[in-house]
């Protein structure tokens, strides 16, 4: 009968957190002191989409959402079926008894990637090799309103992660192996969030509005420095090694008002980041003072102890005690939410630290609106996949180019090529696949082959689009010695290269360019003056035929529009990328960074030549 009364009378009553006069602070103090300890702790929960529903959000009173690792709705959804997704599960969550919001996280780490018909981006590396950090923000921001577009207001990224061995799956998730490049690139943030106003209080979260979304700086800390590579592993380095190397992307972005931290799997010396309370708490929340929320990975509370000493209560205990605030469950919430409502009653763990968790959440969801315009709605589904964002990322392609080889001699030049020409041959599978060129976290978690995966440009039909019309291009993909000489081509483009993959599934000791690749090179630069396109997450073997071929480009994982290529193979704009990342010559050189005693790569930290535009005389 009193819970009648209060929800028939509640309309009249002012609820202090409910008002948009009031600062901040004030409406979490105020909103947290009417929460119950159920609340408090389906706040802090984040769920996937596949097991969320309204009924669900209202009955467990769960704070986030997220699409992880694919889990989306039916691959070619249009921007308003997402949103109707969206406020589905956000009216679930308006109908508890206080209406907080929820908030809906994504993986959009080089464009709202999960998405069909989105303009998708090149990876982080490419990005480094531009050393713009003023196209990074701009992309951020593109990216922002492609997510907005789809009704969602929160994304894991960026990835800010120092890579210091390529035989990491992730190393292309990462801008650079130097930590300067990666800080300067933080400027990310700014482009997603929106810039911080002048006085803005350091590490207080940032959303400027509904044009921008929440963003994620991940994975706290030291994940790009793993042995071997190897993911979620350990990495060995000092006090001053972890801070010097690896922290600095963090200071940066804390300072631009990042609103959230992810934790990584991997362990620092020996010890799981998720458990690491001096790390979490000690640094980043008390000496770094930021004041946005912590999130678990992927199970990453699960993974605190493993098989066969598997034990969730502990791993509950110790992750939430390190300070973590929202936990990506994913799936079994209700195993989650009893197992630390249990520790809260039996004093295992302190309510402080509840309160703590849930400040920061609300801290959030009030500062970026959410209390106000909770809904999505559809002012800015044109902006998926718009023209503007397509140009936007082909000058991203153009300069994230690197040129590592143009001729045999300084004044023999092969590039850029002359678009009239009796006949060309384009070569290798990487020429006429999107999937390819996109590589993964495209579409699907770890990327998908083929030109139907979504809209978008390959790099064969930019080059036929370019050159003269007179110009004939042959497309062959594995052609033989044979076919190459008969052909009596002016010259060719091979473009080979690495196949799609996303974290652990690309771990990879060897790092050669998979076949038919290789032989495609040898093939046809042997036979003809060839011009090799890399497309790969990572520097890769190619010493040794580097001499075979007349010149050598790295294109990264360019993303869907594969005209920034064309243009500057054929001279509308100068090569202008330089390495984020060391050109080793063998594996075993490997790790191996710039600043290292012992530094003999094949092309250095830095490396690019240039060339300038072809004049035109039109
Ligand atoms: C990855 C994160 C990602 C999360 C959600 C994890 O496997 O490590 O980078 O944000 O999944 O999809």
């Amino acid at each position: 009968v009193c819970l009648l009364w209060m929800s028939t009378f509640s309309s009249a009553e002012y609820l202090k957190y409910k008002d948009p006069r009031q600062p901040v602070n004030a409406r979490v103090k105020d909103l947290l002191g009417r929460m119950t300890l159920e609340e408090k702790i389906g706040q802090m929960t984040q769920i996937d989409r596949s097991v969320a529903s309204a009924d669900i959000m209202n009955k467990y009173f769960i704070g986030s959402i997220l699409s992880g690792g694919g889990s989306v709705p039916a691959k070619e959804a249009s921007p308003e079926t997402w949103i109707n997704m969206v406020n589905g599960f956000q009216k679930g969550s308006l109908s508890t008894r206080l209406g907080i919001p929820l908030i809906y996280g994504i993986d959009a780490v080089h464009g709202h990637n999960n998405v069909y018909k989105a303009t998708i981006f090149p990876h982080n590396v490419g990005l480094g090799a531009t050393r713009d950090p003023d196209l990074v923000k701009r992309i951020g921001a593109a990216t922002a309103l492609e997510v907005r577009a789809t009704g969602l207001q929160y994304v894991f990224a960026p990835c800010i992660a120092v890579c210091r061995d390529p035989r990491w799956g992730r190393c292309y998730e990462s801008y650079s192996e130097d930590p300067k490049v990666v800080q300067a690139m933080t400027e990310v943030v700014s482009g997603l969030q929106g810039e911080i106003p002048e006085g803005h209080q350091k590490g207080v979260p940032f959303v400027a509005g509904r044009k921008n979304v929440a963003a994620c700086a991940k994975h706290y800390v030291g994940d790009g420095g793993t042995t071997k590579g190897i993911n979620e592993n350990n990495t060995i380095i000092d006090w001053h090694g972890l801070l010097s190397i690896h922290m600095a992307g963090y200071y940066t972005s804390v300072i631009k008002g990042v609103s959230t931290v992810m934790i990584s799997y991997s362990s620092w010396n020996g010890k799981k980041m998720h458990a690491n309370h001096d790390l979490i708490t000690g640094m980043l929340k008390n000496k770094l003072r930021f004041r946005g929320f912590v999130i678990s990975d992927w199970q990453g509370i699960d993974r605190i102890t493993t098989p066969p000493h598997a034990n969730y209560s502990y791993s509950i205990h110790a992750g939430i005690t390190a300070g973590i605030d929202m936990i990506m469950v994913p799936y079994n919430y209700t195993e989650f939410i009893d197992g630390l409502t249990y520790q809260v009653k039996n004093n295992m763990i302190p309510m402080s630290r509840i309160d703590d968790a849930v400040r920061r959440i609300l801290r959030v969801k009030f500062t970026m609106g959410l209390f106000e315009y909770p809904m999505a709605d559809t002012s800015f589904v044109d902006q998926l996949g718009s023209r503007e964002h397509r140009e936007l990322a082909r000058e991203a392609v153009r300069k994230s180019l690197v040129l590592l080889k143009n001729g045999n001699s300084a004044d023999k030049p092969v590039l850029p090529l002359p678009k009239r020409s009796r006949k060309i041959l384009v070569a290798g599978a990487h020429a006429d696949n999107l999937g390819y060129q996109c590589g993964g976290w495209t579409i699907e978690w770890q990327g998908l082959s083929g030109n139907n995966i979504t809209s978008g440009t390959t790099i064969l039909s930019a080059i036929k689009s370019t050159v003269d019309p007179m110009t004939k291009v042959v497309y062959r993909e594995d052609p033989s010695s044979e076919e190459v000489k008969s052909g009596k081509y002016d010259y060719a483009i091979v473009v080979v290269g690495e196949h799609p993959y996303s974290e652990t599934q690309g771990d990879n000791l060897n790092l050669t360019i998979p076949e038919p690749g290789p032989s495609t090179i040898y093939k046809v630069c042997g036979s003809v003056k060839c011009v090799v396109v890399i497309i790969s997450g990572r520097p890769v073997v190619i010493q040794p035929f580097v001499d075979s071929m007349d010149a050598v480009v790295a294109a990264w994982l360019p993303g869907t529009e594969g005209q920034g290529v064309a243009d500057v193979l054929f001279g509308d704009y100068g090569f202008t990328g330089k390495l984020s990342r060391t050109w080793f010559k063998t594996v075993d050189q490997l790790p191996m960074n710039v600043g290292d005693k012992h530094y003999d790569p094949l092309y250095p930290f830095g490396y690019g030549l240039t060339t300038l535009p072809t004049t035109k005389f039109t």
